[in-house]
């Protein structure tokens, strides 16, 4: 890939890994195993000035540059091709620092969620975060972010307050509302085209407690539990998100005992509001008399772990659309395809609307989702053609929803590669174009999604 002196200038900027290195595997192992991801080299920063010096030399040496804090979406990232790329894999950037007077948090570049929601806690204060924990916090906030204080809130994106980065030229700048507009529009919803985030500030909001919960049905009850909840919740108020899942749960230790083993339908929720009103808003779902019904007031920093998303790697295959509507007929089909996948392990519904499907002032790139809900399913392919198998399952499964798919995708749960360009109103990708040509004309930054 580079001659000796340029890999003497790599491995003067940072820590490097090249193929021919015994630590380039245990480095370019991504979160998601499914994922066998080979760069040309792989760079572990320890800071923003060492991202600045290896974005410099990599770009000298020819090679393209790949941020990625986890691997949570390295699928996407390695199927557009890594030859001739340099993985920056960002992992050292740990850290957050909250200010409990003006309410925002500064995150380092590569910090799971977790670390975020944990730190502001600890003055009673929450971040949008999503539902697992060790996604990274920046990598969530650049794709737009959605989790269950969403349809009051909004995307996490929309709560970014300024982001440092470094650019195709090397260079350490901060953007916000007033410095650098451009590429602060651009990364609120456009990924990491744009350049490296060594750091982001993002709005926290008083939140000490919530109501919050899972409900638990058989799988014997799916149709009428679908069909209730899909009747529900367009027009439930904004104070209420809860996502609904058909789960086969496998046999391991690792779950509670009501689930383990079992195929269940499982809804998570939180209620910003009071207990009373809380109470007033699950009627409806209680009224289906869940099994299980642990809703109840939490600490705030619980709803992380709320949604039982595995924590540490894991290889996963997945495939996910946006509906316009969940009418019977639509439920009666997603139920019919996922007996038809027994592989897949999960058939996700996330509770769009409210703040999550209104036009936000001042937002940047993705201001908010079109559609009521988002489909996401999962398979876990411990082997290679596992994840051919599975992948076909799960593309089988959103395609049975072809009739009520809005055509646009919202790119957080694109884990395959797609044309970016669904993932956007028309004006916002010329716009987002344009950014991408004027900030990184060379197509430096590899990206996920790539906007070109
Ligand atoms: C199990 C699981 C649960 C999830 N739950 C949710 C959820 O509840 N809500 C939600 O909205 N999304 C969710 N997602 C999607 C997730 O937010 C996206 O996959 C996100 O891109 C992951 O970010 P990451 O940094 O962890 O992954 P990575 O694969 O490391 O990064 C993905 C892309 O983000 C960009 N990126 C990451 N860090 C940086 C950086 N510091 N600078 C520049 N670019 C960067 C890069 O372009 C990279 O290719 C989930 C995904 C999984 C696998």
């Amino acid at each position: 890939m580079t001659t000796a002196a340029e890999r003497a200038a790599l491995a003067a900027a940072t820590t490097v890994h090249l193929p021919s290195d015994l630590g380039y595997d245990d480095a370019r192992t991504p979160w998601n195993l499914a994922v066998d991801q080979r760069p040309a080299a792989v760079a572990e920063p320890a800071d923003a000035a060492e991202v600045a010096a290896v974005v410099r030399t990599a770009r000298a040496a020819g090679l393209r540059v790949a941020p990625q804090s986890t691997g949570h979406s390295a699928a996407a990232l390695a199927a557009h091709g890594l030859d001739d790329v340099l993985l920056l894999r960002l992992h050292r950037l740990r850290g957050v620092e909250v200010d409990p007077v003006r309410r925002v948090a500064r995150v380092l570049g590569g910090t799971p969620a977790i670390d975020v929601v944990e730190a502001a806690a600890a003055h009673g204060l929450a971040v949008l975060h999503g539902s697992a924990p060790d996604v990274g916090f920046v990598g969530l906030a650049l794709a737009g972010g959605l989790f269950l204080y969403g349809r009051k809130r909004g995307l996490t994106t929309n709560s970014v307050v300024a982001v440092e980065l470094v650019t195709a030229d090397g260079e350490i700048v901060r953007a916000s509302a007033t410095e650098h507009r451009d590429l602060f529009w651009a990364v609120r919803g456009g990924g990491g085209s744009f350049g490296v985030v060594t750091a982001l500030e993002v709005s926290l909001f008083p939140l000490p407690d919530v109501h919050a919960g899972l409900m638990i049905w058989d799988a014997s009850r799916a149709r009428d539990v679908l069909r209730t909840w899909a009747r529900w919740a367009p027009d439930a108020p904004d104070e209420i998100t809860t996502t609904v899942r058909l789960l086969r749960v496998p046999p391991i230790p690792d779950v509670p005992d009501v689930l383990r083993g079992r195929d269940v339908v499982l809804l998570d929720g939180a209620v910003l509001d009071s207990d009373e009103r809380a109470a007033e808003l699950l009627a409806p779902l209680r009224a289906l008399e869940p099994e299980l019904d642990t809703f109840a007031r939490v600490p705030a920093a619980a709803v992380a772990r709320l949604h039982l998303d595995p924590e540490g790697p894991s290889p996963s295959v997945s495939a996910s659309g946006s509906l316009a509507a969940l009418p019977e007929a639509a439920v009666d089909a997603l139920l019919a395809a996922w007996d038809r996948e027994p592989g897949l392990l999960a058939a996700e519904l996330r509770q769009l609307g409210g703040a999550l499907g209104r036009v936000v002032e001042g937002a940047g790139a993705l201001s908010h989702l079109p559609g009521q809900f988002l489909l996401f399913t999962v398979g876990i392919a411990p082997s290679h053609d596992d994840a051919v198998r599975l992948r076909a399952q799960a593309e089988g499964l959103v395609t049975a929803m072809a009739p009520w798919l809005t055509g646009r995708q919202y790119l957080g749960f694109a884990e395959s590669a797609v044309d970016a360009r669904v993932g956007y109103d028309a004006d916002a990708w010329a716009l987002l174009s344009a950014v991408r040509a004027a900030a990184d004309p060379d197509r430096l930054f590899a990206a996920n999604h790539p906007v070109r």
